[in-house]
């Protein structure tokens, strides 16, 4: 693991913040999670792009813009990429084995104490490259449990649920019971107890023979990962609707899918105790899962 700080590289150990760095006190930071593929990173305009967007919807003066954070992306990737190719896990997906995970955080500074933005001076850049870790090639062949999370999706009117912001205990705390059930990933409801998103994910589900996502104005984060699939069905002739997501539809969906940068597209086959479909695997996921990794590059390994 490599962590460029500020534009300085240096190891984890030395990688310091103030305490009073207001990511730290508040959550006050914007961040973004990309992968390699074949050494180079994947989507990274759109990444980039939603950085950008998530800046703005806070109010948040990142300390790099676009191009300058391209070019420390790539600079720690190649110097990490020196320091030699991670080994992979045992378990890991073949596609995934010497892959890297890019982690990008702005946050909006430090400064005296105190809620107010105002107060915030020297913003911080900070850029993590570390192997990556991806789902299990076992949690692509069996697909994985969800659990619905009593923990809501923070409502759009709160903190603006497009931003990739690092206030997070939400997500946390829906993740820590998702584990508590054994289950891979929590899905968060909305106040209506409609289907909005993953704690880190998006969710498809295919329902009398369309592929079904919840809607931007679900309240979700615009998933690259998310928007990829959306375009890969559409070229597939795989008739998608943008939709409301009900928690009966999902159980009782043909087949249903997570995706996000770290997942790809995630088999989901059962929620909570109930199978989804015939509790494997479905066709149109595999099928938009291999050409997810045809698009992607690498080798092939579905
Ligand atoms: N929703 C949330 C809340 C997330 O944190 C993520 C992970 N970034 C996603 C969806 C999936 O987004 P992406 O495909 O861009 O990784």
């Amino acid at each position: 693991t490599l962590v460029n700080l500020d534009g300085a590289l240096v190891a984890p150990a030395d990688a310091k913040v103030s305490v009073l760095d207001r990511g730290f006190l508040y959550g006050d930071s914007v961040y973004e999670v990309v992968r390699t593929y074949g050494g180079r990173p994947f989507e990274l305009d759109a990444h980039l792009a939603r950085l950008a967007r998530s800046a703005e919807r806070t109010g948040l003066a990142p300390r790099w813009d676009g191009p300058r954070t391209a070019r420390e992306i790539a600079r720690t990737l190649e110097a990490a990429q020196s320091l030699g190719a991670p080994p992979a896990p045992a378990d890991a997906a073949p596609w995934n084995a010497g892959e890297w995970y890019v982690r990008v955080v702005m946050t909006r500074g430090a400064g005296e104490i105190g809620l107010d933005p105002a107060l915030a001076v020297d913003p911080r850049a900070v850029v993590i490259v570390a192997p990556l870790a991806a789902p299990p090639a076992r949690a692509y062949a069996e697909g994985v449990t969800v659990a619905i999370a009593s923990v809501r999706r923070a409502s759009p009117a709160a903190v603006d649920p497009a931003a990739k912001t690092g206030a997070h205990l939400s997500h946390v705390l829906a993740v820590r019971e998702a584990r508590a059930a054994g289950a891979h990933e929590a899905l968060l409801l909305d106040d209506a107890g409609m289907v909005t998103e993953g704690s880190s994910s998006n969710v498809f589900a295919v329902v009398g023979g369309r592929l079904r996502t919840p809607p931007l104005a679900a309240g979700i984060l615009e998933g690259v990962t998310r928007g990829v699939v959306l375009r890969l069905a559409r070229e597939a002739g795989v008739p998608v609707e943008e939709a409301p997501l009900g928690v009966d539809a999902l159980e009782s969906a043909a087949e249903a899918f997570l995706t996000s940068t770290m997942r790809e597209i995630l088999p989901v086959v059962r929620v909570g105790a109930r199978p989804i479909g015939t509790g494997r695997p479905g066709a149109v996921t595999e099928r938009l899962h291999r050409a997810f990794r045809r698009l992607a590059g690498g080798p092939p390994g579905l």
